[in-house]
């Protein structure tokens, strides 16, 4: 089987490296050759609409998918001419704006925040005193990890914020007082067959995920979350993995957001469950049966952002595993790589992830 994958960032590249044991060859594409996926995969250079290109990496594959959230939409329906495209376009189309996406939510019963599209400052000040304050200024497209949103505290804030994403279709939200943040990580295969990872328990520092650890507590929280999986999945006729990011509060389930594809808070996977989300993407779009997505343990991640301690350092400790994404680069705020740990218990678990976040 052969795999193309649009975007060659740490996910892409972590895809291709799942391929190899089943023999699924994976071949990338993004603006340049010098990326993650590029280290470890055959990669082709080019725009994501350069319709030609695409369509000739298309036709060398069985099966397109992506790794970056911001593809052009159209560029994937221009490919679904020569080639089948997992996830389905409409689901990244919904995804990709956060009123669509908050909306879909809203139609599938899947509780979210309370939400109003803004365009204008008198928007604002409506969305303001229908949904009330503290809330949330966010850019509609193109936001990731805390990127193009503001925090209202209170009405004075108001002008400054919107000045500030001002000329871009804005969206405001309510404030969540949420007491922890978990996300959702499932697969949905070509046969309709379905598989739901534990799951996650996320802190997110200055918007950037920086821990996750599964299975976290969840009790009756785990079946409420499948539940408004399956209804995206069903919505969609979805083929891949999908990830939900929920804030908990009062004990609940709220919606953040979904991201149809392999997810940062899923990198535990890889060695904390007997089939990693890469390999169960793969499985699910190249139309083979989903691997088993128990826990083997109780794991921890630690995203290493703008530094990577030293290799020497990290693999010195027992149990701790380093993924290096191969950036040639390090800015602040960028995603480098990831420590995972996986131990016996939740107890032993929350100590090596203390130590380990002291090596960051
Ligand atoms: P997002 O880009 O929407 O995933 O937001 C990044 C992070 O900002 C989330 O993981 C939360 O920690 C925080 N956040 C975003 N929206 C809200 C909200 N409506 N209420 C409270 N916190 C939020």
């Amino acid at each position: 089987m052969k795999v193309a994958i649009l975007g060659a960032g740490q996910l892409g590249r972590m895809l291709a490296l799942a391929g190899y044991p089943l023999g699924i060859a994976c071949e990338l594409y993004d603006q340049t050759a010098e990326t993650p996926g590029g280290q470890v995969a055959k990669i082709t250079a080019g725009a994501f609409d350069d319709y030609r290109k695409l369509t000739a990496l298309a036709r060398r594959a069985d099966v397109v998918t992506f790794d970056w959230e911001n593809v052009p939409v159209e560029s994937l329906r221009v490919i679904l001419r020569s080639t089948p495209v997992y996830p389905q376009p409409a689901a990244l189309e919904v995804a990709q704006d956060r009123l669509l996406e908050k909306t879909a939510f809203g139609q599938l019963g899947i509780p979210t925040v309370g939400f109003a599209a803004v365009n204008t400052r008198a928007d604002l000040d409506a969305a303001a005193l229908k949904l009330g304050l503290p809330g949330i200024l966010k850019t509609r497209r193109f936001g990731y990890d805390g990127k193009g949103q503001v925090r209202i505290h209170r009405a004075a804030d108001m002008g400054r914020a919107f000045a500030a994403l001002a000329g871009q279709p804005l969206i405001y939200e309510s404030f969540v007082n949420f007491s922890r943040e978990v996300s959702l990580i499932g697969v949905r295969g070509s046969t309709g067959e379905t598989a739901f990872y534990p799951l996650t328990e996320n802190v997110h520092e200055q918007g950037i995920l920086a821990t996750s650890r599964a299975p976290c507590r969840a009790g009756s929280l785990q079946a409420s979350a499948e539940r408004y999986m399956r209804s995206i999945f069903k919505k969609y006729k979805y083929v891949g993995v999908l990830a939900i990011e929920f804030f908990v509060a009062n004990g609940r389930l709220i919606a953040n957001e979904m991201a149809p594809r392999v997810h940062n808070s899923g990198h535990w996977t890889i060695e904390g469950a007997r089939t990693s989300q890469f390999e169960n993407h793969l499985r699910a779009i190249c139309g083979l049966p989903l691997g088993d997505t128990s826990a083997t343990g109780h794991a921890g991640m630690v995203n290493l952002i703008g530094r990577l301690p030293k290799k020497k350092t990290v693999l010195a400790v027992r149990g701790l595993h380093l993924h290096d994404y191969g950036k040639t680069e390090a800015r602040p705020g960028r995603k480098l790589g990831h420590l995972t740990l996986v131990t016996s218990s939740a107890r032993s678990r929350d100590l090596a992830l203390g130590r380990a976040l002291k090596l960051r």
